[in-house]
């Protein structure tokens, strides 16, 4: 797929699920000198904010105020040197220099982009994405993931006018976060799987157009790897823009179903433990990579059991004591959020007894764990470096309990029910 067919899409498709699906992004463009079409993009704008950290500043920084020559421009530049995590701390420091900013560029990837998506749509600023590498998939979706009182919670918020990433940049990137792009279109084997597991367990919505397109661009990326690890222009504009249409495709679901399930649940697990309990824990791609040999291994393991009489669940006061040991002060918000669900109080035993043959054939179709780990292998990620930052019991907590941070039913609520 072209930049001319990624920009078609945007033109929105009337689909065979009976939706019309839309995204009300103008424009995409990756290619050599993207940041050049800001010039056009904000014509009738004098007034803009810049907001990058020192390291995407100085990778797109001059090309971004060249292009906003004659301008009035503000700039608020985080420390490069620590970790950027988008929470009330970072909010405050970009609104006290907004001001009556007409335009908000952000220059950066995945939380750079989620506070100031965050920004805009609070403030009804719009903003325009200045892409530094092709290390996730949240450039055009609408999603800010946000970390406010401790809790990693994702708002609707925005959608970008536009988004620009210079080939030439992307490529520059740090390797890990070239894998980590990799890493996130691979973890959409295991999100797609578990939202067909969820039409099945929950009559859920479902759309085989945004299905098949993710897919396709699943198996057209596994293709990049040699291309990637030596940064090749081609490779690297073929992940963005596979990175960027599955972002379109959550727009057009209304959701982040078709991109994020399990592997994004356990990958938040460990982001968020890490925050709370100050332990390490890898790029958000590259978690979400490890974290689909993980659910791999959960279905293969679901299809060799005896399908259950009734779910399991633990009591009560077990279940509490544990949600709070694994999630310390982010425990009782877990707590809440399942207990609004409801979901510990309804057996779904019998409707995966009713659905057995069409649930084992949905959870065959995922490639195996040992398949995963060579793709992984492909780009050099290795599940010894998972094991050995996190452990096993942080890892089999993540399995029980990485569910309770969501209101999305996926393969880990099913692995759950099967227990004894
Ligand atoms: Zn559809
Ligand atoms: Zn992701």
């Amino acid at each position: 797929m072209n930049n001319m067919t990624v920009n078609e899409l945007l033109n929105g498709v009337h689909c065979t699920c009976g939706r019309h699906h839309t995204c009300s992004i103008e424009k995409v463009y990756i290619e050599e000198n993207a940041i050049r079409h800001l010039t056009d993009l904000c014509a009738d704008v004098q007034r803009v904010l810049l907001v990058a950290d020192e390291n995407t500043f100085a990778a797109a920084g001059a090309q971004t105020e060249k292009a906003l020559c004659g301008k009035e421009i503000r700039k608020q530049i985080f420390d490069g040197s620590a970790v950027l995590v988008p929470d009330e701390r970072a909010i405050a420091a970009v609104e006290s220099v907004l001001g009556d900013a007409q335009t908000i560029v952000a220059i950066g990837s995945g939380v750079m982009q989620d506070l100031c998506k965050y920004i805009s749509h609070v403030h009804g600023v719009p903003y325009i994405v200045v892409a530094t590498a092709p290390s996730m998939d949240g450039y055009a979706s609408d999603g800010a993931a946000m970390i406010t009182g401790g809790m990693k919670t994702t708002f609707a918020a925005g959608l970008p006018r536009a988004i620009l990433a210079d080939v030439d940049v992307l490529r520059n990137a740090p390797l890990d976060m070239i894998k980590a792009g990799y890493g996130d279109v691979i973890g959409k084997y295991s999100a797609l799987n578990d939202w067909k597991l969820s039409r099945l367990v929950n009559d859920e919505y479902f759309c085989e157009y945004i299905y098949d397109l993710t897919m396709d661009k699943v198996l057209r990326t596994e293709a990049l790897a040699d291309g990637l690890l030596r940064r090749e222009a081609q490779s690297v504009q073929a992940l963005m823009e596979a990175l960027v249409v599955i972002g379109i495709l959550m727009s057009f679901a209304g959701s982040s179903r078709p991109a994020s399930g399990s592997e994004h649940h356990l990958s938040h697990f460990f982001e968020i433990t890490g925050i709370v309990k100050n332990r390490p824990y890898f790029p958000h791609g590259i978690d979400v990579a490890y974290s689909t040999v993980i659910t791999a291994e959960l279905r293969e393991l679901l299809l060799t059991k005896t399908f259950p009489q009734t779910a399991y669940r633990e009591p009560r006061a077990e279940y509490e004591e544990n949600v709070r040991r694994v999630y310390g002060k982010v425990g009782d918000g877990c707590i809440a959020l399942q207990d609004k669900m409801g979901r510990y109080t309804r057996d779904t035993a019998p409707v995966y007894r009713e659905k057995e043959t069409a649930i084992r054939a949905v959870l065959s179709e995922m490639p195996t764990a040992e398949e995963i780990r060579k793709r992984l292998a492909l780009v050099e990620l290795d599940m010894a470096e998972f094991y050995d930052l996190y452990g096993q019991q942080t890892i089999d907590d993540a399995v029980m309990y990485a569910k309770d941070l969501k209101d999305r039913y996926t393969v880990l609520w099913m692995y759950y029910d099967f227990l004894k």
